[in-house]
């Protein structure tokens, strides 16, 4: 298993190292891509959970104009749907309003003079307020039985498995309570905030970055009867284009979840498209209201030129 991992990461260098890379992504002209991330961090923070550091970031972003028109997700949509696209398109999309996306983010998209979209958790702006996952990861990292980097993502990831799966947040706050307890985490006396807040948002509307909607409070629409869905759906459209003063056309699926009754009410919400976290490339012929994307986190940028010549497939 290691030599196979070990001769996979030899073929990804070498793809990224030679010219193959350009003319495979060139085969893909057809189609717009959509390379999603979360968090960006400070250049010296390695902690990989759902985030990349800007130094790495910067290094995407010189792979990416080297071999993409990268465009506005409404022009992407506009090339899309009218059949355009003759080089290689591509979207940028940050998921959740995380506060780095302007911290470490937005400095490189100014320097590249590249436009990103960016889909806030409406009820979160401004506040200090955690995601549930974020909670978590604290609680483990910070915890006198952090058991390292790589052993902590792992735990990470198998209890946030399980508890996505909850379907009341009452349930979901109770069990974090009880990790607090059982990894002897202790609450720091004063909380940085860790999502966007109004005055960041306008100052990055202003220079060209575009804001799109995923939901109120972020929760797994299609566990939501429908009132309540439609709520988390159309009010954060309204919140958002009354403050930005802007149509607001896309939407992120919360944890890429959706089914036929949730993408009805993204419809009748008046959004133009709305995007999944179904893996891959899309055509002419895509449905607009699942659109499939590529994950961007990864440190290794031998990785994301393999996953954007392979269309999000982990070689
Ligand atoms: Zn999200």
């Amino acid at each position: 298993m290691l030599l196979k991992n070990e001769i996979k990461n030899i073929l990804k260098d070498g793809l990224y190292n030679s010219s193959l890379a350009g003319s495979v992504i060139r085969r893909n002209r057809n189609r717009l891509c959509i390379l999603c991330y979360h968090r960006i961090t400070a250049p010296d923070n390695r902690f990989r959970y759902l985030g990349i550091p800007q130094d790495i970031f910067e290094q995407h972003i010189v792979f990416l104009k080297k071999h993409f028109e990268i465009a506005s997700f409404d022009k992407g949509m506009g090339k899309l749907r009218s059949g355009s696209i003759k080089k290689p398109l591509l979207v940028l999309n940050f998921d959740d309003g995380y506060r780095d996306n302007y911290l470490y983010a937005f400095p490189i998209l100014k320097k590249y003079g590249i436009t990103a979209s960016i889909f806030l958790t409406v009820d979160y702006i401004g506040t200090k307020k955690s995601f549930w996952w974020d909670s978590v990861r604290d609680i483990i990292v910070n915890s006198p039985k952090s058991a390292g980097l790589k052993e902590d993502i792992v735990m990470i990831e198998n209890i946030n498995r399980s508890l996505k799966k909850l379907l009341n947040e009452e349930e979901r706050y109770l069990k974090i309570q009880k990790l607090k307890q059982e990894f002897c985490f202790k609450e720091k006396s004063s909380k940085e905030r860790d999502i966007l807040n109004w005055r960041e948002i306008k100052e990055m509307r202003d220079c060209g970055i575009d804001f799109g909607s995923h939901t109120l409070t972020h929760p797994d629409l299609t566990l939501l009867k429908k009132d309540e869905a439609r709520k988390e759906i159309s009010h954060s459209k309204e919140i958002l284009e009354q403050a930005l003063d802007k149509k607001v056309s896309g939407f992120a699926y919360p944890y890429g979840s959706f089914n036929d009754d949730v993408k009805e009410i993204v419809k009748d919400s008046s959004y133009s498209y709305a995007r999944t976290c179904l893996k891959g490339f899309n055509n002419a012929y895509e449905d607009i209201f699942s659109l499939k994307q590529i994950d961007g986190s990864t440190n290794h940028i031998a990785h994301l030129a393999a996953r954007l010549c392979y269309r999000g497939i982990r070689l």
